[in-house]
Formats: C-alpha cells, structure tokens, sequence
C-alpha cells in the first residue's frame, strides 16, 4: 500500500530525466511533453538559466525571513512591475496562495465581502481559492465555504450586470478559463466588466496562474485585452518549476496591506527569486514573446489543416501555447493512447484535450505532435 494519500489519478509512469520538451521515464522510454508541468515549465524542462541561478544561490544563502531585506524580491518585483499594469507585488509559493492573498486584499481595501467570480472557474484548492471556483465538484465536501462568493456563467453579459449591486467588492475572473475547459473571454464581456468597474468602483482581478508568464503570448493573458486590472495573480510559470507565486497590485491598495497584515514564512525565499527573475528575465523579451504568438499561429493552423476531417472535433480554440481540442465525447481514451504513443496531453473538463507546450517547443515538435494528434483523433472519427 502506498503511504501516499490517494489525492491524484496518477498516469503510470516515473519521469527520471527532464530536458526541454522531452522526458524520459525509468524504463528508458522518451515523451514528447505538451504539458510542461501543467503550464510551470514554460522555458522547457531543466532550462540551463534558470537551473544555474538556483545553483548560484544555493550555495550564497538558501533562507532567511521577510524580516530581511531580500535583493533577489526587489529585482523579481521590479520586472513584473515594469511589465504589467501594477505597482507592487507580494510574493507567495503558489497559485492558491496567490488567489488566498487576493481575496484578503479585496476584503482589507473594500471593507466588502461579495466578490463575483465564474461558473467553471478554477482558483485553487485552499479553503477562500476552492469557494472562489465555480464548480460544485470542487466544493463537495468542503462546507461551509468561505462567504461572499456569487457564480455567474462565464461571457455572460446579462446575467454579470443582473448580479451586480452596491455591495460588491470585486469581479475575480481567468481570461482564459484553463481547467474549465479552455475557453476565452469575449471583448464585449470584458467591455461589459470595464463599464461596471468604473460604474460601481469595483475591483477587478484577473486570475493569471495558468495564462501569465507569456504563455499567451503576451506576458499576461489580459494583455490580449482593453483591460486594467487592480490584482493579478501569478504562480506556475513564474519559476519553471521551482515553487513560487505573486500577487501584483495597484498603488491604490498597496496601504492595505501594511506590516502584519499578511506574510509567508517562504514566500520570496531567495532560491525561489533566483529561479523567478532567470525565467522573467527570458521570456518578458520581445523577441521570446513573439516567438510564442508564431508557434501559437503554426500550431492553431496545423490543427485547423489536419483535423478537419476528424469529426469528432467540435472546435479547436485557443491563444498563444495554450489551445483547447473540444471533441464531442469524452477524451480520457484519447489521452492515454496518446501518452502510449509517446505525446503527454492533459484534459480541461471532460471534452477538451488541451495543450501546453513549453514555449520554447520547436516547430518539429509541434508537426510530431500535431501528427500524433491528428491520427489518434482521425482513426476514433473513422471508426464512429
Ligand atoms: N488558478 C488557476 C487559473 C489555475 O489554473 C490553478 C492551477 O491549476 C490555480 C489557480 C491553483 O494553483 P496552485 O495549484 O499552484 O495552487
């Protein structure tokens, strides 16, 4: 028996060696990897830079608590800083940390406990991340959740403005809804949230754990929008593996969180800083980014070219290295044969096959796996 609690379907294989966009498992077989940690190793797996930051700053100093003055945080801070619409940041070790900070925040700075956020949203799996999300599967079990949360169906105009009153502190939302299934937010839905912020003075944020650090193809999802967000929250890709999250805010509410009023013991540890501006430093340059939006444009339109006579497609959709297969049954079949053939997707939602290649995924990569994909999917159509 494992001494492990059952908490993960796990996939059948030991990863024993990482490179790139390849792992290898302990029997010595090779895998094309589309899935880069669920979108952490956006430099590909063991990237040299970043590996040789953390080296560096092991052997300087491993720890000390945010009672010290921590270089490496002002160096990271400065970067996202300069990088995004906010003006601070406050470092953390993961997206549900980065979404528990943000709610704290939107509570000390509004005085008000109704936050908005999306059916099929996913936040995290801490208690206010997990009541944030807007899926019931998430919450059984868990009750009571954290007060003040109300679910409106995602892109949906009407029923945002129909829900919106005086008591609202904060629309909370995922430009791209990753778990949920890989769909993204309309212009007139993030028009609709623009015109209700300025109307009721609300705080908008916008969930970037799975969309930030340039997998879009800009370095923040909501880049992509007219949008001018009060909190972003950050985590997965901001340490190409090595634990680390953020929340980025605006000036306005840098008072409210004030000394004592929130902290982590880890949170901006100088490891994990060392790993975070390595990987920024990279991939906020323009040339990385507008690599990322042309191998987004070749993978969305070689999946548009070879599946179209797969019928089993209902859609292909996406930005940037973040693309969503929706199929019209179930995938899971799918995926595993796709991993026995040697090509690591995941699922968002039982329908959807979604791809999240590092972002330094070669263009013969992408035709590998653009290959495997469009055989596994054509032979179930044919055989329907
Ligand atoms: N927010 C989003 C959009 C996510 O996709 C995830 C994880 O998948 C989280 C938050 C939670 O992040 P973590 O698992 O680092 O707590």
């Amino acid at each position: 028996m494992s001494s492990l609690f059952p908490t993960y379907n796990k996939w059948p294989i030991t990863v024993q060696e990482a490179k790139g966009t390849t792992l290898i498992d302990n029997n010595g077989k090779r895998y094309l990897d589309f899935v880069a940690g669920i979108a952490v190793c956006n430099l590909g797996h063991c990237h040299p830079d970043v590996n040789e930051a953390i080296k560096n700053q092991l052997d300087k100093v491993v720890h000390v608590s945010n009672l010290f003055n921590i270089e490496g945080q002002e160096k990271v801070a400065n970067k996202l800083v300069a990088h995004s619409s906010g003006d601070a940041v406050f470092f953390c070790n993961s997206g549900t940390e980065a979404n528990e900070a943000a709610i704290k925040l939107i509570r000390k700075a509004t005085g008000k406990l109704k936050i908005i956020t999306f059916f099929q949203s996913f936040h995290g799996r801490t208690m206010g991340s997990l009541s944030a999300t807007g899926q019931d599967k998430v919450h059984q079990g868990f009750a009571p959740l954290l007060e003040g949360f109300v679910y409106v169906p995602y892109n949906d105009c009407d029923a945002l403005k129909s829900v919106i009153d005086g008591d609202v502190a904060a629309i909370f939302l995922e430009v791209i809804q990753g778990e949920g299934g890989v769909h993204e937010a309309t212009r007139e839905f993030i028009a609709t949230i623009n015109e209700l912020k300025e109307k009721h003075n609300l705080l908008v944020v916008v969930d970037e754990v799975q969309t930030g650090i340039g997998r879009t193809g800009k370095p923040f999802g909501y880049q992509h929008y007219d949008l001018d967000p009060d909190i972003i929250t950050i985590a997965k890709g901001l340490g190409n593996g090595f634990p680390v999250g953020g929340l980025i805010g605006k000036k306005h509410l840098i008072n409210a969180f004030g000394p004592g009023s929130h902290g982590s013991t880890f949170g901006g540890n100088p490891l994990a800083m060392a790993a975070a501006y390595a990987t920024i430093e990279t991939i906020f340059c323009r040339e990385f980014i507008d690599a990322v939006v042309e191998k987004g444009d070749y993978i969305f339109s070689k999946l548009q070219e070879t599946l179209h006579s797969a019928t089993i497609v209902k859609e292909v959709r996406g930005r940037g290295l973040m693309i969503g297969i929706e199929c019209h049954e179930e995938v899971s079949t799918i995926i595993s044969s796709l991993r026995e053939n040697g090509l690591l997707v995941l699922n968002a939602g039982p329908n959807v096959i979604r791809l999240l290649p590092p972002l330094t995924v070669s263009e013969a990569e992408i035709d590998l796996a653009v290959e495997l994909i469009s055989l596994a999917l054509t032979k179930v159509s044919t055989c329907k």
